[in-house]
């Protein structure tokens, strides 16, 4: 049991022995790997950075600034650009000298760094007066500095930074050496740990050598995981597929990897050679410099630059920087030249696309399922009237008219469901107009919200050109219904597509029915063959007719002529069809065959003979009177077809030939011929020649009518034979008279003188003898003087009687009133004495011989005032009637009247009614009035009841 303490306590102690050891040992270890570390740090970061930029600065001082003055001198340059490799190489120096005092520099180093600080200055002072002489491009001067140089030999700032430059390489070997030393004694510390350990582990269990065995791999691990951890950020840098750049203040690369290298196209001794400014975008630098100093860099940053490769490409790069070490970033870039052109693509398909929404004819938008108005394109505000601001206010409850609301928003509704759906619709304009729309809407998904696409197009011509073609078919419709006709379109399965009231009229059937009829059904079963080939023909030569019986609802069979051509309506090939109800044609040609049939019936049996000429005299149709006519003249029968001129007899035929001529012309010729006969008379026939004319009114040929006016011809020259005989008769007649004028003249004046002898003798024999004669023979006396009164009387009445009609006065206007007031101015004392009473009025005034007519009224007035009922006062009325042909006179009185026996014999001269007792009177009055009347042209004759009284009527012509 003790033992086993012992042992156990041995072994624990010896543990914690070895264990604190062990610690010990591991934390010296570790220190000093931690020391070896940071010292190859420094020597990696610093030393090389130091001799870098040392080695810069060597490099620019003697190559760009030392030689200048040689090369100026040598004319191997010129002043300014000698001036401005100096100015750049004086650039480089200063920035690569503040690089280098700003890395970690040993206390001796910072003492040569002062000393060289001096040194810089005079050589910057010198660089200063070089760079001035340059400027004035002063060639002595530049001689005098050359002079100054070259006895100096070497420049005492190159010296400096050499001496620098050993020192550092100098630090560097004994950092090295340091390292060394400290592995030395780190391993030695080692050996001696291993050996003590060994020790430990022999006199203990194998458990504790493994555990030494396992620190002692960890303490190895240990460095080599440095080792590691470099090689891993060279393999890291060198391979990553992102070009990674580190940059020194200034900007020059100071490292740069693969891709890098194959991104800019330049080696990686060319980049390392170059400043960042030198591969980007100069047009860039412009407007975003880059930036000097990482002090801002606190975390990585992000941005876009544009580099230029090798060959002057320039691109577009994204880069990650990052601050690496002091005064260094680490820079990662990646080509975004894809990235920016796909960019771009999105930005000119969006330009695009937004220039098309804009560009759409109608409105286009984009409404939350909420009615929100998303996204609109330019037609939507400039058709609308609002502005962007308003519209992305308004609901479809503001665009849309009152009376549309309801229909739209169903529309609305049935588009989610369907996926698809138009409306038309009245918008409202922002100034209270209404236009009609077409509205189509379809649901899309905008940023993960359901919206609903909208468009809009404005229909409102669309609505007018529809209007304009309903009027145009009302229009069309009432011109094919006031067709006189049928009219009709069929297609080519023979359905009607459209036909007039006509049609409809005509069948019988009505619109509907017609729609389900062909046309066959409509036509005759007979006719069906007909109308099939009229059909075919119209579309094989583009027009046809056809004469078939149309059989109506009713079954009516109406014939009718069709006619057909072809016609494209709604993109069909149609038969635009007329008819035309021809029964009343065909009536009217059975009835001209019937008038036709009469018309022969009535040539056959006329007495005129009828010949149709052509105008060539050929006999084109003739009556049976014609044949007849040739037959008995000429003894021809026109059925031979002989010409006319073969029937007449050559000596009239040129006469005839002229004739015709003349008709042919237009003229009609009557004349008339007479034919001799076989018995020595003769038939005469009258001609009548006339034209005959076609629908044109062009004469195509002559008529001859002939007819037998023998008997005529015969009546005529007797009616002749009797006129010339009545001529003769009135010739005698009128010497007769002439010569009873002359007697009865001769006599009444030859007669006067033994009458006025007779008188004068009795007139003395009654003087001288008064006394001696009794009363018996006075008397007698008396008698024979009134005897002899009254011849005289009745000698100048005869005398007046015979020179009726030998007037030999002018003809004159004669005022029928005034005559009668002279009338009466004469009978002044026989109506005073009567107390008669004439009345008359309106009576005319005619052109006429005044003394005739006078004698007429006086006549007839005095017998009525004489032959009046005793104890009846005379009333006597004259009037007069104007009738077409003459005025007729009335002299009317209620006197004693005359018996109808006697109404012919008191016209006759000398005859009375009465003695000379009763009513004095030679009888020749009314005989004279008579003559004159009918001398005048005129009639007498008298209307009277005896008792009563008589009205004498008589006429004059009117001229
Ligand atoms: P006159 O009067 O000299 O006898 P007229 O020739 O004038 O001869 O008449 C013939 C006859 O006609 C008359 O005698 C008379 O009887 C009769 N007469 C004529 N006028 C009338 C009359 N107005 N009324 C009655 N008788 C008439």
């Amino acid at each position: 049991m003790l033992n086993k303490f012992g042992t156990s306590s041995k072994l624990y102690l010896l543990i914690f022995i070895t264990a604190t050891s062990l610690i010990g040992l591991g934390l010296y270890a570790i220190g000093d790997l931690k020391k070896m570390n940071d010292n190859t740090e420094t020597l990696y970061s610093d030393r090389v950075l130091c001799i870098q930029q040392l080695l810069k600065i060597r490099f620019e001082y003697g190559t760009n600034i030392l030689p200048m003055q040689q090369d100026v001198k040598n004319h191997t340059i010129t002043f300014s650009a000698a001036k401005k490799r100096i100015l750049n190489a004086q650039a480089i120096i200063d920035t690569a000298w503040h690089n280098y005092k700003r890395t970690y520099l040993t206390p001796e180093e910072w003492l040569l760094v002062k000393q060289t600080e001096l040194v810089k200055k005079s050589a910057d002072k010198e660089t200063q007066d070089l760079l001035y002489i340059l400027s004035k491009e002063d060639t002595l001067g530049v001689a005098r500095l050359i002079q100054s140089i070259t006895s100096t030999r070497t420049a005492p700032f190159t010296l400096k930074i050499n001496q620098l430059i050993d020192l550092q390489v100098q630090v560097a070997k004994q950092i090295l050496n340091k390292n060394k030393t400290l592995y030395r004694v780190t391993s030695a510390n080692l050996i001696l740990f291993i050996l003590l350990s060994l020790l430990i582990a022999l006199s203990l269990s194998f458990y504790i050598i493994k555990n030494i065995k396992d620190l002692i791999k960890d303490i190895l691990n240990g460095s080599n995981n440095v080792k590691k951890s470099e090689e891993k950020y060279r393999m890291l840098i060198g391979h990553a597929s992102d070009a990674i750049y580190i940059l020194d203040a200034p900007g020059n690369f100071v490292d740069v990897n693969e891709s890098m290298c194959k991104m800019t196209g330049y080696s990686k001794e060319e980049l390392l050679q170059l400043k960042i400014d030198d591969i980007v975008d100069p047009e860039q630098l412009k407007t975003d410099p880059l930036k000097r100093g990482y002090d801002h860099l606190s975390q990585s940053v992000f941005r876009e630059r544009r580099f230029i490769r090798k060959d002057g490409k320039i691109f577009d790069v994204e880069i990650n920087v990052n601050k690496f070490a002091d005064d260094q970033v680490l820079v990662m870039a990646r080509d975004i030249t894809e990235r920016k052109q796909a960019q771009e693509l999105i930005l000119r398909e969006k330009a695009l696309s937004e220039s098309i929404v804009n560009s759409l004819p109608g409105i286009f938008y984009l409404q939350s399922a909420t009615g929100e108005y998303l996204f609109w394109n330019k037609s939507f505000e400039t058709v609308t009237g609002y502005t962007k601001e308003e519209i992305a206010k308004l609901r479809t409850s503001d665009l849309i008219d009152e009376n549309d609301f309801g229909r739209v928003m169903d529309t609305v509704k049935k588009l989610y469901t369907e996926g698809y759906a138009t409306v038309e619709a009245k918008a409202k304009m922002k100034d209270g107009t209404r236009i009609p729309f077409l509205l189509t809407g379809t649901p899309i998904m905008y940023e993960g919200k359901l919206c609903l696409l909208g468009t809009g197009i404005d229909i409102s011509s669309r609505i007018k050109a529809e209007e304009l073609i309903l009027k145009e078919k009302a229009l069309s419709e009432t011109v094919i219904n006031s067709l006189p006709g049928m009219f009709y379109l069929r297609n080519e399965k023979g359905k009607l597509v459209r036909w007039n009231k006509n049609l409809e009229l005509a069948t019988g059937y009505s619109g509907q029915e017609i729609e389900s009829l062909t046309v066959r059904e409509m036509i005759d079963s007979e006719d069906h063959e007909i109308m099939n080939l009229a059909a075919e023909k119209v579309f094989k030569e583009g027009y046809a007719t056809a004469e078939v019986r149309i059989v109506s609802k009713a079954g009516i069979r109406t014939p009718y002529l069709l006619t057909g051509s072809p016609i494209n309506y709604e993109n069909q090939l149609c038969l635009l069809g007329t008819g035309i109800d021809i029964s009343s044609r065909i009536k009217a040609e059975e009835l001209l065959k019937k008038s036709e049939a009469n018309l022969k019936t009535i040539m056959d049996t006329t007495d005129t003979a009828y010949t149709l000429l052509d105008k060539e005299l050929n006999v084109m149709a003739y009556n049976q009177m014609a044949v007849k006519f040739v037959n008995s003249q000429f003894n021809h029968n026109p059925a031979k077809g002989d010409k006319l001129a073969d029937y007449f007899p050559k000596e009239r035929f040129p006469q005839f030939l002229n004739y015709t001529q003349q008709v042919l012309q237009g003229e009609s010729i009557n004349y008339e011929v007479s034919y001799p006969q076989p018995d020595g008379s003769a038939l005469w026939y009258y001609v009548k020649l006339f034209p005959i004319t076609n629908d044109q009114d062009e004469i195509f040929g002559l008529m001859l009518a002939l007819s037998d006016i023998t008997d005529h011809k015969i009546a005529e020259i007797h009616l002749e034979e009797l006129n010339e005989n009545l001529k003769k008769h009135a010739k005698e007649l009128a010497i007769s008279n002439a010569e009873l004028e002359q007697f009865a003249y001769v006599a009444s004046h030859d007669l006067q003188e033994p009458l006025r002898m007779v008188t004068s003798f009795m007139t003395q024999l009654e003087k001288k003898y008064g006394d001696v004669v009794d009363d018996k023979g006075r008397q007698y006396i008396r008698f024979a003087v009134d005897g002899a009164k009254r011849m005289r009387q009745i000698i100048l009445d005869l005398l007046d009687f015979s020179r009726v009609g030998n007037t030999e006065d002018d003809m004159e206007d004669v005022n029928f009133n005034k005559l009668m007031n002279e009338i009466q101015a004469l009978y002044r004392r026989q109506i005073e004495e009567s107390h008669a009473k004439i009345t008359f009025e309106n009576l005319p005034t005619l052109h006429i011989y005044k003394t005739p007519i006078r004698q007429v009224f006086q006549n007839l007035v005095g017998n009525s005032l004489k032959y009046h009922r005793k104890g009846v006062a005379p009333v006597i009325e004259i009037a007069c009637k104007e009738a077409k042909t003459h005025y007729q006179f009335s002299v009317k009185d209620n006197g004693i009247g005359i018996a109808p026996e006697f109404f012919d014999k008191i016209f006759i001269i000398f005859q009375r009614l009465h003695n000379k007792d009763e009513y004095s009177g030679t009888g020749m009055g009314l005989a004279i009035t008579k003559k004159i009347v009918e001398s005048l042209g005129g009639k007498i004759w008298l209307e009277s009841e005896e008792g009563k009284g008589s009205t004498f009527y008589f006429t004059l012509l009117k001229k």
